[in-house]
């Protein structure tokens, strides 16, 4: 088994019983499907509503997976497979984000959802990405992108600029951002080349002829020649997805290697931390 149900100071909890890669089915939500007036009472707050009026009772383990802010697992949509979202390790608990539906979402189609005040409750997730009150599974404020936003500030760094600082533990291989970028042409490259845009901008495309130039935070990641994450250019999606080369604490830096591979020891044209 690759999870196990435990007793912990909050009540039942699912835990990984081995280490775990992303990606990987850790269990399954198996239970009947039945109408909302046919779940019981007793069963109100772990039903799933998975159809306009289909829920999901479970009844193996899955029914134990508690809430978390920032969840390291997420419910897959047909299958009702568990997947990890990011590698976990032996004994860390299993946590789905129950509140998926932005208010947003809800108020546009108030028919395809159910506010339950029954599934309302103080989160004590403890992450530092908590959002206090989860209220009837429905998040306040704009739809939830996984791994945006909170998990990263920007900071000043002494003689560096501005640089990217971890908001909350990493491990190694996770995603810790995904940018888009604007891609420059290279018939535009030479109106460029001479502004501020040069140092900020990733060469792109197969034949790196183009040049582009990284939104979010993407711009703004400092260079190391012992990078702790390592980008990676999607020329047709036109996005940079950054991912967590060995485990990543809150508070540390988060830099890169740009001359691309991590053990590239080439120079730069501007001067890189050790
Ligand atoms: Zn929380």
């Amino acid at each position: 088994m690759i999870v196990r149900v435990e007793v912990g100071a909050a009540g039942k909890k699912l835990v990984a019983s081995n280490d775990v890669a992303a990606g990987m089915v850790l269990t399954h939500f198996r239970g009947p499907i039945v109408k909302r007036t046919d779940v019981r009472e007793s069963d109100r707050r772990y039903a799933l509503m998975i159809a306009v009026d289909g829920w999901l009772v479970p009844e193996n383990e899955s029914r134990w997976i508690n809430h978390s802010c920032d969840a390291n697992a997420w419910i897959e949509a047909d299958t009702w497979a568990v997947v990890a979202q990011r590698p976990l390790r032996q004994g860390d608990e299993v946590t789905i984000d129950y509140a998926t539906v932005s208010v947003d979402e809800y108020r546009q189609s108030p028919d395809d959802y159910t506010w339950d005040p029954a599934w309302s409750f103080d989160c004590l997730c403890g992450s530092a990405l908590c959002r206090g009150r989860v209220d009837g599974y429905v998040l306040c404020g704009t739809v939830k992108e996984w791994n945006l936003g909170p998990s990263l500030e920007v900071v000043s760094y002494e003689g560096q600029g501005r640089g990217i600082r971890a908001l909350r533990t990493f491990r190694k291989g996770e995603c810790i951002e995904r940018s888009h970028v604007i891609v420059i042409p290279k018939e535009q490259w030479p109106n460029i080349e001479h502004t501020v845009f040069y140092d900020h901008t990733f060469y792109w495309g197969e034949d790196e002829e183009d040049a582009a130039l990284s939104l979010g935070f993407g711009s703004l990641f400092n260079h190391s020649y012992t990078p702790n994450a390592v980008y990676q250019r999607l020329f047709t999606q036109s996005e940079i997805h950054f991912f967590a080369l060995r485990d990543i604490v809150a508070g540390e830096q988060i830099t890169v290697n740009y001359n691309g591979a991590p053990d590239d020891g080439q120079p730069l044209w501007f001067s890189a931390l050790p």
